[in-house]
């Protein structure tokens, strides 16, 4: 999202320019899904809980991922839709975590519970997102559906009992997102512990 306050705010104070990066390749977030639990009024994929036509198979994801280790990218976000509604979710992770690629799960957090926390925790992502669209009243109005709210910050609980470097991306409530100990935006002074926001 473009954000025209820190814009400004760039152009009011420049920071100095830095030395430009050059990773590998492109970061990707890869929409594996367009199915979704959820009918959020803001919804960028049109998603609904249904068999879109046309989605990959289960062979054909693993052939994108080959593609994307040939492509040297160094970062993959596997979000849709809501990612944890395919099948082979755990399978594609799994051989995303083994190329040597950095593997998030960008998920909206209400399919997250005590089924399937273990699997998630054993694949390791690096990061896990899951959005927060303000209080309990907001984040279900927005996100269509009474209780949304209440299991995606249950799905935030679990993974911070896994993780205790869970913090918020933004000032809370915004977004919770699980960062590895040795990720750079844990450094971000807009990244707060989740303690001061839960
Ligand atoms: S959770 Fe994401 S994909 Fe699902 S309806 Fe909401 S915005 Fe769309």
């Amino acid at each position: 999202m473009f954000r025209v306050t820190r814009y400004i705010k760039t152009l009011m104070e420049p920071s100095p320019v830095v030395p430009a990066r050059k990773p590998p390749g492109p970061v990707v977030i890869w929409n594996l899904i367009r199915r979704c639990n959820l009918t959020c009024k803001h919804c960028y994929t049109t998603s609904a809980d249904i068999d879109f036509a046309g989605e990959l198979s289960t062979a054909e994801a693993h052939a994108v991922l080959d593609d994307l280790h040939g492509f040297r990218v160094p970062a993959l976000i596997l979000s849709g839709g809501e990612p944890l509604m395919r099948p082979d979710i755990y399978e594609l992770s799994r051989r995303s975590r083994a190329l040597g690629i950095y593997t998030g799960l960008s998920t909206n957090g209400t399919l997250i519970d005590e089924s399937n926390i273990d699997e998630i925790a054993d694949i390791g992502y690096d990061y896990v997102g899951i959005s927060i669209d303000g209080l309990e009243e907001t984040h279900d109005v927005i996100r269509q559906r009474k209780g949304a709210f209440r299991e995606s910050m249950h799905a935030v609980k679990l993974c911070k009992e896994l993780s205790p470097q869970l913090r918020w991306a933004r000032p809370p409530p915004r977004q919770a997102r699980c960062l590895a100990p040795d990720d750079p935006r844990r450094h971000d002074p807009a990244v707060r512990p989740l303690s001061r926001g839960a």
